[in-house]
């Protein structure tokens, strides 16, 4: 197959339980995920955003990968519909109860076995665990630069700028290629799945599923014994259910009356 003029951007997805419908087992200390319906992470899809700008720019590819069991493919489809052009899949048993340090290295070794690669895209954090580290740890495996918190991102011949998020406002940086982009929760509007994305899709033959053999993947490396991270206790907040109250009449006294309330409930000062 003819290699594609233009960038290679490979983005790295993950399926999450949708935010407002996440629990945690006060048992297990787990996230409930059964019968929880998912979405690709939110910041992620922004990502493919960016990406697949970049493509509608300069050509070349948009690849998207996950590590995860096989309900992932769902989140592989979406991605494809929304206009990726393959999508791989990494998915055995042995990389159960894997935290972000066996997560970084396998997906950084499924990238080194796609092949080579200009860009590389994450999210900034996940909405279920929210560690941020995945997107870092990718580049520290393939030794590359990165820019993380990014909303924007743009290519200039063999380099890219990209305006990052700090805390007092905005800093764009810029770097060679190849690099490991983070994509915040602020950026551009991800477009919906299209009617021919979705048409490929059923065609099938755009997602290649590989096991930890498949890629080479040290087993000594990932899953639960090789994750350094304990998630030792897990406190859940009850919030206490809210009481209303309406204060009528004239609204001088009722304003007095409300600040009355609120002083009593010790929500202002006296
Ligand atoms: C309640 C709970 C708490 C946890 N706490 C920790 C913890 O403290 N430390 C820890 O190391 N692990 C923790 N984990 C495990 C964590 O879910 C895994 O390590 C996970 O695979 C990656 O961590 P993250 O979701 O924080 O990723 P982040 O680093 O927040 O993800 C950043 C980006 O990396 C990419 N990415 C992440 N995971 C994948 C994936 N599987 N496939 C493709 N792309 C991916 C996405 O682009 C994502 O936006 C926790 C899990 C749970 C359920």
């Amino acid at each position: 197959m003819p290699e594609p003029k233009g960038p290679r951007s490979i983005v790295c997805i993950k399926q999450v339980p949708k935010a407002q419908e996440l629990q945690v087992d006060p048992v297990t200390n787990t996230l409930k995920r059964v019968g929880v319906p998912s979405e690709i992470n939110p910041p992620d899809r922004n990502a493919l955003e960016m990406a697949l700008q970049i493509k509608d720019k300069h050509g070349g590819e948009v690849f998207v990968v996950t590590m995860g069991p096989p309900v992932f493919t769902a989140a592989l489809e979406e991605a494809l519909a929304m206009g990726c052009d393959r999508a791989f899949l990494l998915t055995d048993r042995l990389l159960g109860g894997s935290d972000t340090v066996p997560t970084a290295y396998a997906l950084s070794e499924v990238i080194l076995k796609i092949g080579g690669y200009d860009l590389v895209f994450c999210g900034e954090e996940t909405t279920d665990a929210s560690t941020g580290h995945v997107g870092p740890g990718i580049a520290g495996h393939l030794d590359c630069a990165q820019i993380t918190y990014c909303s924007e991102a743009e290519l200039l011949g063999d380099r890219v700028r990209a305006r990052r998020a700090v805390e007092d406002g905005f800093e764009t940086w810029e770097c060679p290629l190849p690099c490991v982009i983070t994509v915040n929760f602020l950026s551009s509007q991800p477009r919906p799945e299209s009617l021919t994305g979705k048409i490929r899709v059923k065609r099938g033959g755009l997602i290649t599923t590989w096991s930890c053999a498949d890629v080479g993947i040290d087993p000594n490396k990932v899953g639960i014994r090789n994750s350094p991270t304990i998630v030792a206790k897990v406190d859940t907040v009850v919030l206490p259910d809210r009481k209303a109250k309406i204060f009528r009449g004239d609204p001088k006294e009722a304003v007095a009356n409300l600040l009355d309330a609120m002083v009593a409930d010790g929500v202002i000062a006296p």
